[in-house]
């Protein structure tokens, strides 16, 4: 499957594209955490991004798209991808349309994940991120903790609250979403390819209404 997952941080995506890379081999390809790779490595991108990513600012639109031509013209992309946290502008988007078209690929759908501000605002100052850049499991406080406190269940690796989940950053984060994201919405909805999911549920739920339109449309 070929899909854009959309909605504010903490509304889900992250976690529902775990559950689906597991359906059929499709790739999660979350930017944010190939961008906090490169921080966590100190690499000249990550030293550039660094202080930006910390504050809750997006990273500039041509960095991304350059990352994402590469990405999705790797191997293990033929087989399917879940767009997880990018396009996050109107300007990626378009880009990213350009691309597709370029590259002759084409969306089964992108899916809108609906959350009111609260439930945000409360999943994301309780969440919690495994620390090691290569595993970047997620986990909540409340909901999801780890099975030892503080430590990785899958690499045991300190588990951490983010740079960017203070509650000064999370809102700075809402605010962009709002301003920059949320208007993809509407252009998908143009595109024909929306599906509005209720991101308030458990994750298998959006899950099952994920499987159910894509097997209405095939
Ligand atoms: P979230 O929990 O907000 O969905 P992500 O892990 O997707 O977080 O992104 C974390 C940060 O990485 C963003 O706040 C932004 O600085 C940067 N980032 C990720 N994806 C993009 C993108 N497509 N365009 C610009 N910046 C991005
Ligand atoms: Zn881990």
């Amino acid at each position: 499957m070929k899909l854009i997952l959309l909605g504010a941080p903490g509304a889900g995506k992250g976690t529902v594209a775990k559950l689906l890379t597991g359906l059929d081999g499709s790739v999660q390809i979350s930017t944010g955490d190939i961008l906090r790779a490169a921080v966590a490595a100190g690499t000249p991108l990550g030293k550039q991004i660094e202080s930006l990513m910390k504050s809750g600012d997006l990273v500039s639109d041509d960095l991304i798209m350059g990352i994402m031509e590469q990405r999705l013209q790797q191997a293990d992309c033929e087989q399917g991808f879940l767009l997880d946290g990018f396009p996050r502008t109107i300007p990626q988007a378009e880009a990213l349309k350009k691309l597709l078209e370029k590259l002759d690929i084409k969306l089964d759908m992108v899916v809108n994940f609906n959350l009111e501000r609260e439930v945000i605002l409360d999943r994301l100052t309780t969440r919690r991120t495994c620390s090691n850049a290569d595993c970047q499991a997620i986990y909540n406080v409340k909901s999801n903790p780890p099975k030892q406190e503080g430590v990785c269940d899958k690499c045991n690796s300190p588990v951490i609250q983010r740079d960017d989940e203070t509650t000064e950053a999370i809102s700075h984060r809402l605010e962009t979403y709002n301003e920059k994201t949320a208007p993809l919405i509407g252009f998908y909805e143009n595109e024909g390819l929306l599906l509005n999911v209720d991101a308030a549920g458990p994750s298998e739920v959006v899950l099952t209404a994920i499987k159910e339109k894509l097997a209405e449309a095939s």
